[in-house]
């Protein structure tokens, strides 16, 4: 790319945000973000975040070893057994609360897994590339707090309106029977993350 290119490409959004805006003069050529910009940066980070002891002390060593080590529960196991059992309701994460699912995009996949073939309701799973033991998966994650859930398949044949299967280990998940009480949300950072940020700041004289 020539030098020229490069000038453009790094002046176009400006030259572009001057069309909408009344007062575009030379300062808004500078590289700094405007405060919606931040403002939405700091909204999409915005995750849980605990120290490790944190998350032992909350969750139960299997629940643990999943959400936040990515282990797999074994097929057909209790969680599996219990989910075929729960009825109509709503599936939140089990570190941080934040709703995931709901029983409406449950079905039977004879996978031995919880699954469901749509996460788009509450849009807090997020899907990202798995390259871990020896494939090429993708992964699915808690949007609040990045617990792994499990992964997503898709083009099986199943005959569900997305075709996709959220295969997703019943020890992530929070189940709640409609009409019941959704759990307390965590809170963004706890005292502790708190705590050591502050210190990092002091000791950067900050
Ligand atoms: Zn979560």
């Amino acid at each position: 790319m020539t030098i020229m290119a490069v000038t453009m490409k790094k002046y176009a959004h400006h030259i572009i945000l001057g069309i909408f805006l009344s007062g575009f003069s030379l300062s808004c050529a500078e590289d700094k973000p405007s405060s919606n910009e931040k403002k939405s940066k700091t909204m999409e980070t915005a995750k849980v975040i605990k120290t490790d002891e944190e998350w032992r002390k909350k969750l139960t060593p299997e629940q643990y070893a999943i959400t936040r080590q990515a282990a797999t529960e074994a097929p057909n196991g209790k969680a599996y057994e219990v989910f075929n059992k729960q009825g109509e309701g709503t599936y939140y994460c089990v570190c941080c609360g934040a709703e995931l699912f709901t029983s409406n995009e449950k079905f039977h996949s004879g996978c031995g897994w919880p699954s469901f073939y749509d996460a788009t309701k509450a849009n807090n799973v997020l899907e990202r590339v798995d390259n871990s033991s020896g494939m090429r998966r993708v992964e699915t994650i808690c949007k609040r707090c990045d617990a792994h859930l499990g992964h997503v398949f898709e083009k099986e044949g199943y005959k569900t309106p997305t075709d996709r299967r959220f295969c997703i280990n019943g020890a992530a998940l929070l189940f709640v029977p409609k009409g019941g009480a959704a759990p307390k949300l965590e809170p963004v950072e706890s005292l502790k993350v708190q705590e050591k940020k502050t210190e990092v700041k002091k000791a950067a004289g900050e």
